[in-house]
């Protein structure tokens, strides 16, 4: 193929702005608004793991660590997955579960290979696909979000190398059906394409259980993070893990790219999982039954079974007119056309404080 006429790669210019970055501009220009479109937990790490931090800086743990992460954390790691009953052969410590991503996407994938991506997606994937200089297919899951072997079968080549599932979901807040999940394994696994399986909302599972593609196959690569389950979005850690001969392979890669993940952050998080993540997971429960109880009044909306995330339908279909209009009013949203080829619905974040949450909720109500 002939080069590109610009002065950049390919792997650069299909590379999308994220959306979500402006409303972020305009929330920080405006603080008054009330911002239902971050991504993040509202709550801060718990102080003893401030400490963990403050404690290891103090005793020196500032240097390089071994690529694949401090053997004291892969084994607290390992122990936490055999807890959930996730099989693996090996993991990778990573930087935050988009470290995890990358590497899995930038090993197993190439110039002219696919990638199934369900759509509504998460905004990373199609651009990590892109960096790999792969091609992102699209997986329409409308109208109720719920992933089926039965619409990602048709999508299948003989290019189509891995799928990302992303369950609890992001934007859209669904959790896919254990049926279901063992359907599209049982097809993957038939023609040889790898799931990835990004599980970061792990613990902010509300009606139903959470399930792990790692309990019910030793071949998926499980990517997660300490992002969303401890508040720790800025610490960079996540870990993936799965089957040795990927791993090792992404552990190759981790090396070149950035030697190894932060020390620090290594150390803090030898005590991450003494968190009691209940009471968080019961705060966004009660959150998700306010949004969807109040949102169906007016908008056609699923229920989220996890994340903290709700994906109405904006009125006339029209995301962006929906946003402006709730931005003139001082709400931020984010329009759907951010996290998918359609632009019909609207994410919103409930990880925000209930008064806030209820006055925004009142005032999208009042735009219909
Ligand atoms: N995966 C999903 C589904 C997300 O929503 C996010 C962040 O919003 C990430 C991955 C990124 O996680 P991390 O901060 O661990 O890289």
């Amino acid at each position: 193929m002939p080069r590109n006429q610009s002065r950049f790669a390919d792997r650069i210019i299909h590379l999308e702005p994220s959306g979500i970055r402006k409303v972020f501009e305009i929330a920080n220009a405006h603080p008054e608004y009330i911002n239902l479109s971050i991504g993040e937990p509202d709550f801060d790490i718990p102080s003893f793991l401030k400490e963990e931090g403050i404690r290891a800086i103090r005793e020196g743990y500032n240097r390089y660590t071994p690529t694949r992460g401090i053997p004291e954390l892969r084994q607290v790691v390992a122990d936490h997955l055999d807890r959930l009953g996730i099989q693996f052969e090996d993991l990778l410590i990573t930087a935050g579960a988009t470290g995890g991503l990358l590497m899995s996407i930038l090993a197993l994938t190439d110039r002219g290979d696919e990638v199934l991506v369900p759509d509504p997606y998460f905004v990373a994937y199609r651009n990590i696909v892109y960096m790999a200089g792969a091609k992102p297919v699209g997986i329409d899951t409308y109208p109720d979000f719920q992933l089926r072997a039965d619409a990602m079968e048709p999508l299948i080549t003989e290019n189509t190398r891995a799928l990302i599932i992303n369950s609890p979901n992001n934007p859209t807040g669904m959790v896919y059906r254990r049926s279901e999940l063992k359907k599209i394994i049982a097809l993957a696994e038939e023609r040889d394409i790898q799931i990835i399986s990004d599980e970061v909302y792990e613990p902010f599972v509300y009606s139903e259980e959470f399930i792990s593609l790692g309990q019910l196959s030793r071949h998926i690569l499980v990517v997660n993070s300490f992002s969303k389950s401890a508040a720790m979005t800025g610490w960079r850690l996540g870990y993936t893990s799965g089957p040795a001969e990927i791993i090792e392979k992404m552990a190759m890669l981790q090396q070149y790219a950035y030697a190894s993940t932060n020390s620090v952050a290594q150390r803090t998080a030898l005590k991450v999982f003494s968190i009691d993540y209940e009471p968080q997971r019961r705060r966004y429960e009660k959150k998700r039954d306010f949004c969807f109880d109040r949102l169906s009044k007016k908008f056609q909306v699923q229920k989220p079974g996890g994340s903290f995330y709700i994906f109405p339908r904006a009125p006339q279909d029209d995301a962006t007119a929906f946003f402006n209009l709730a931005r003139e009013k001082g709400v931020l949203i984010i329009p759907g056309k951010d996290f998918s080829k359609k632009n019909t619905h609207f994410r919103i974040s409930f990880a925000v404080d209930d008064k806030k949450l209820e006055r925004g909720i009142e005032i999208l109500l009042s735009l219909v």
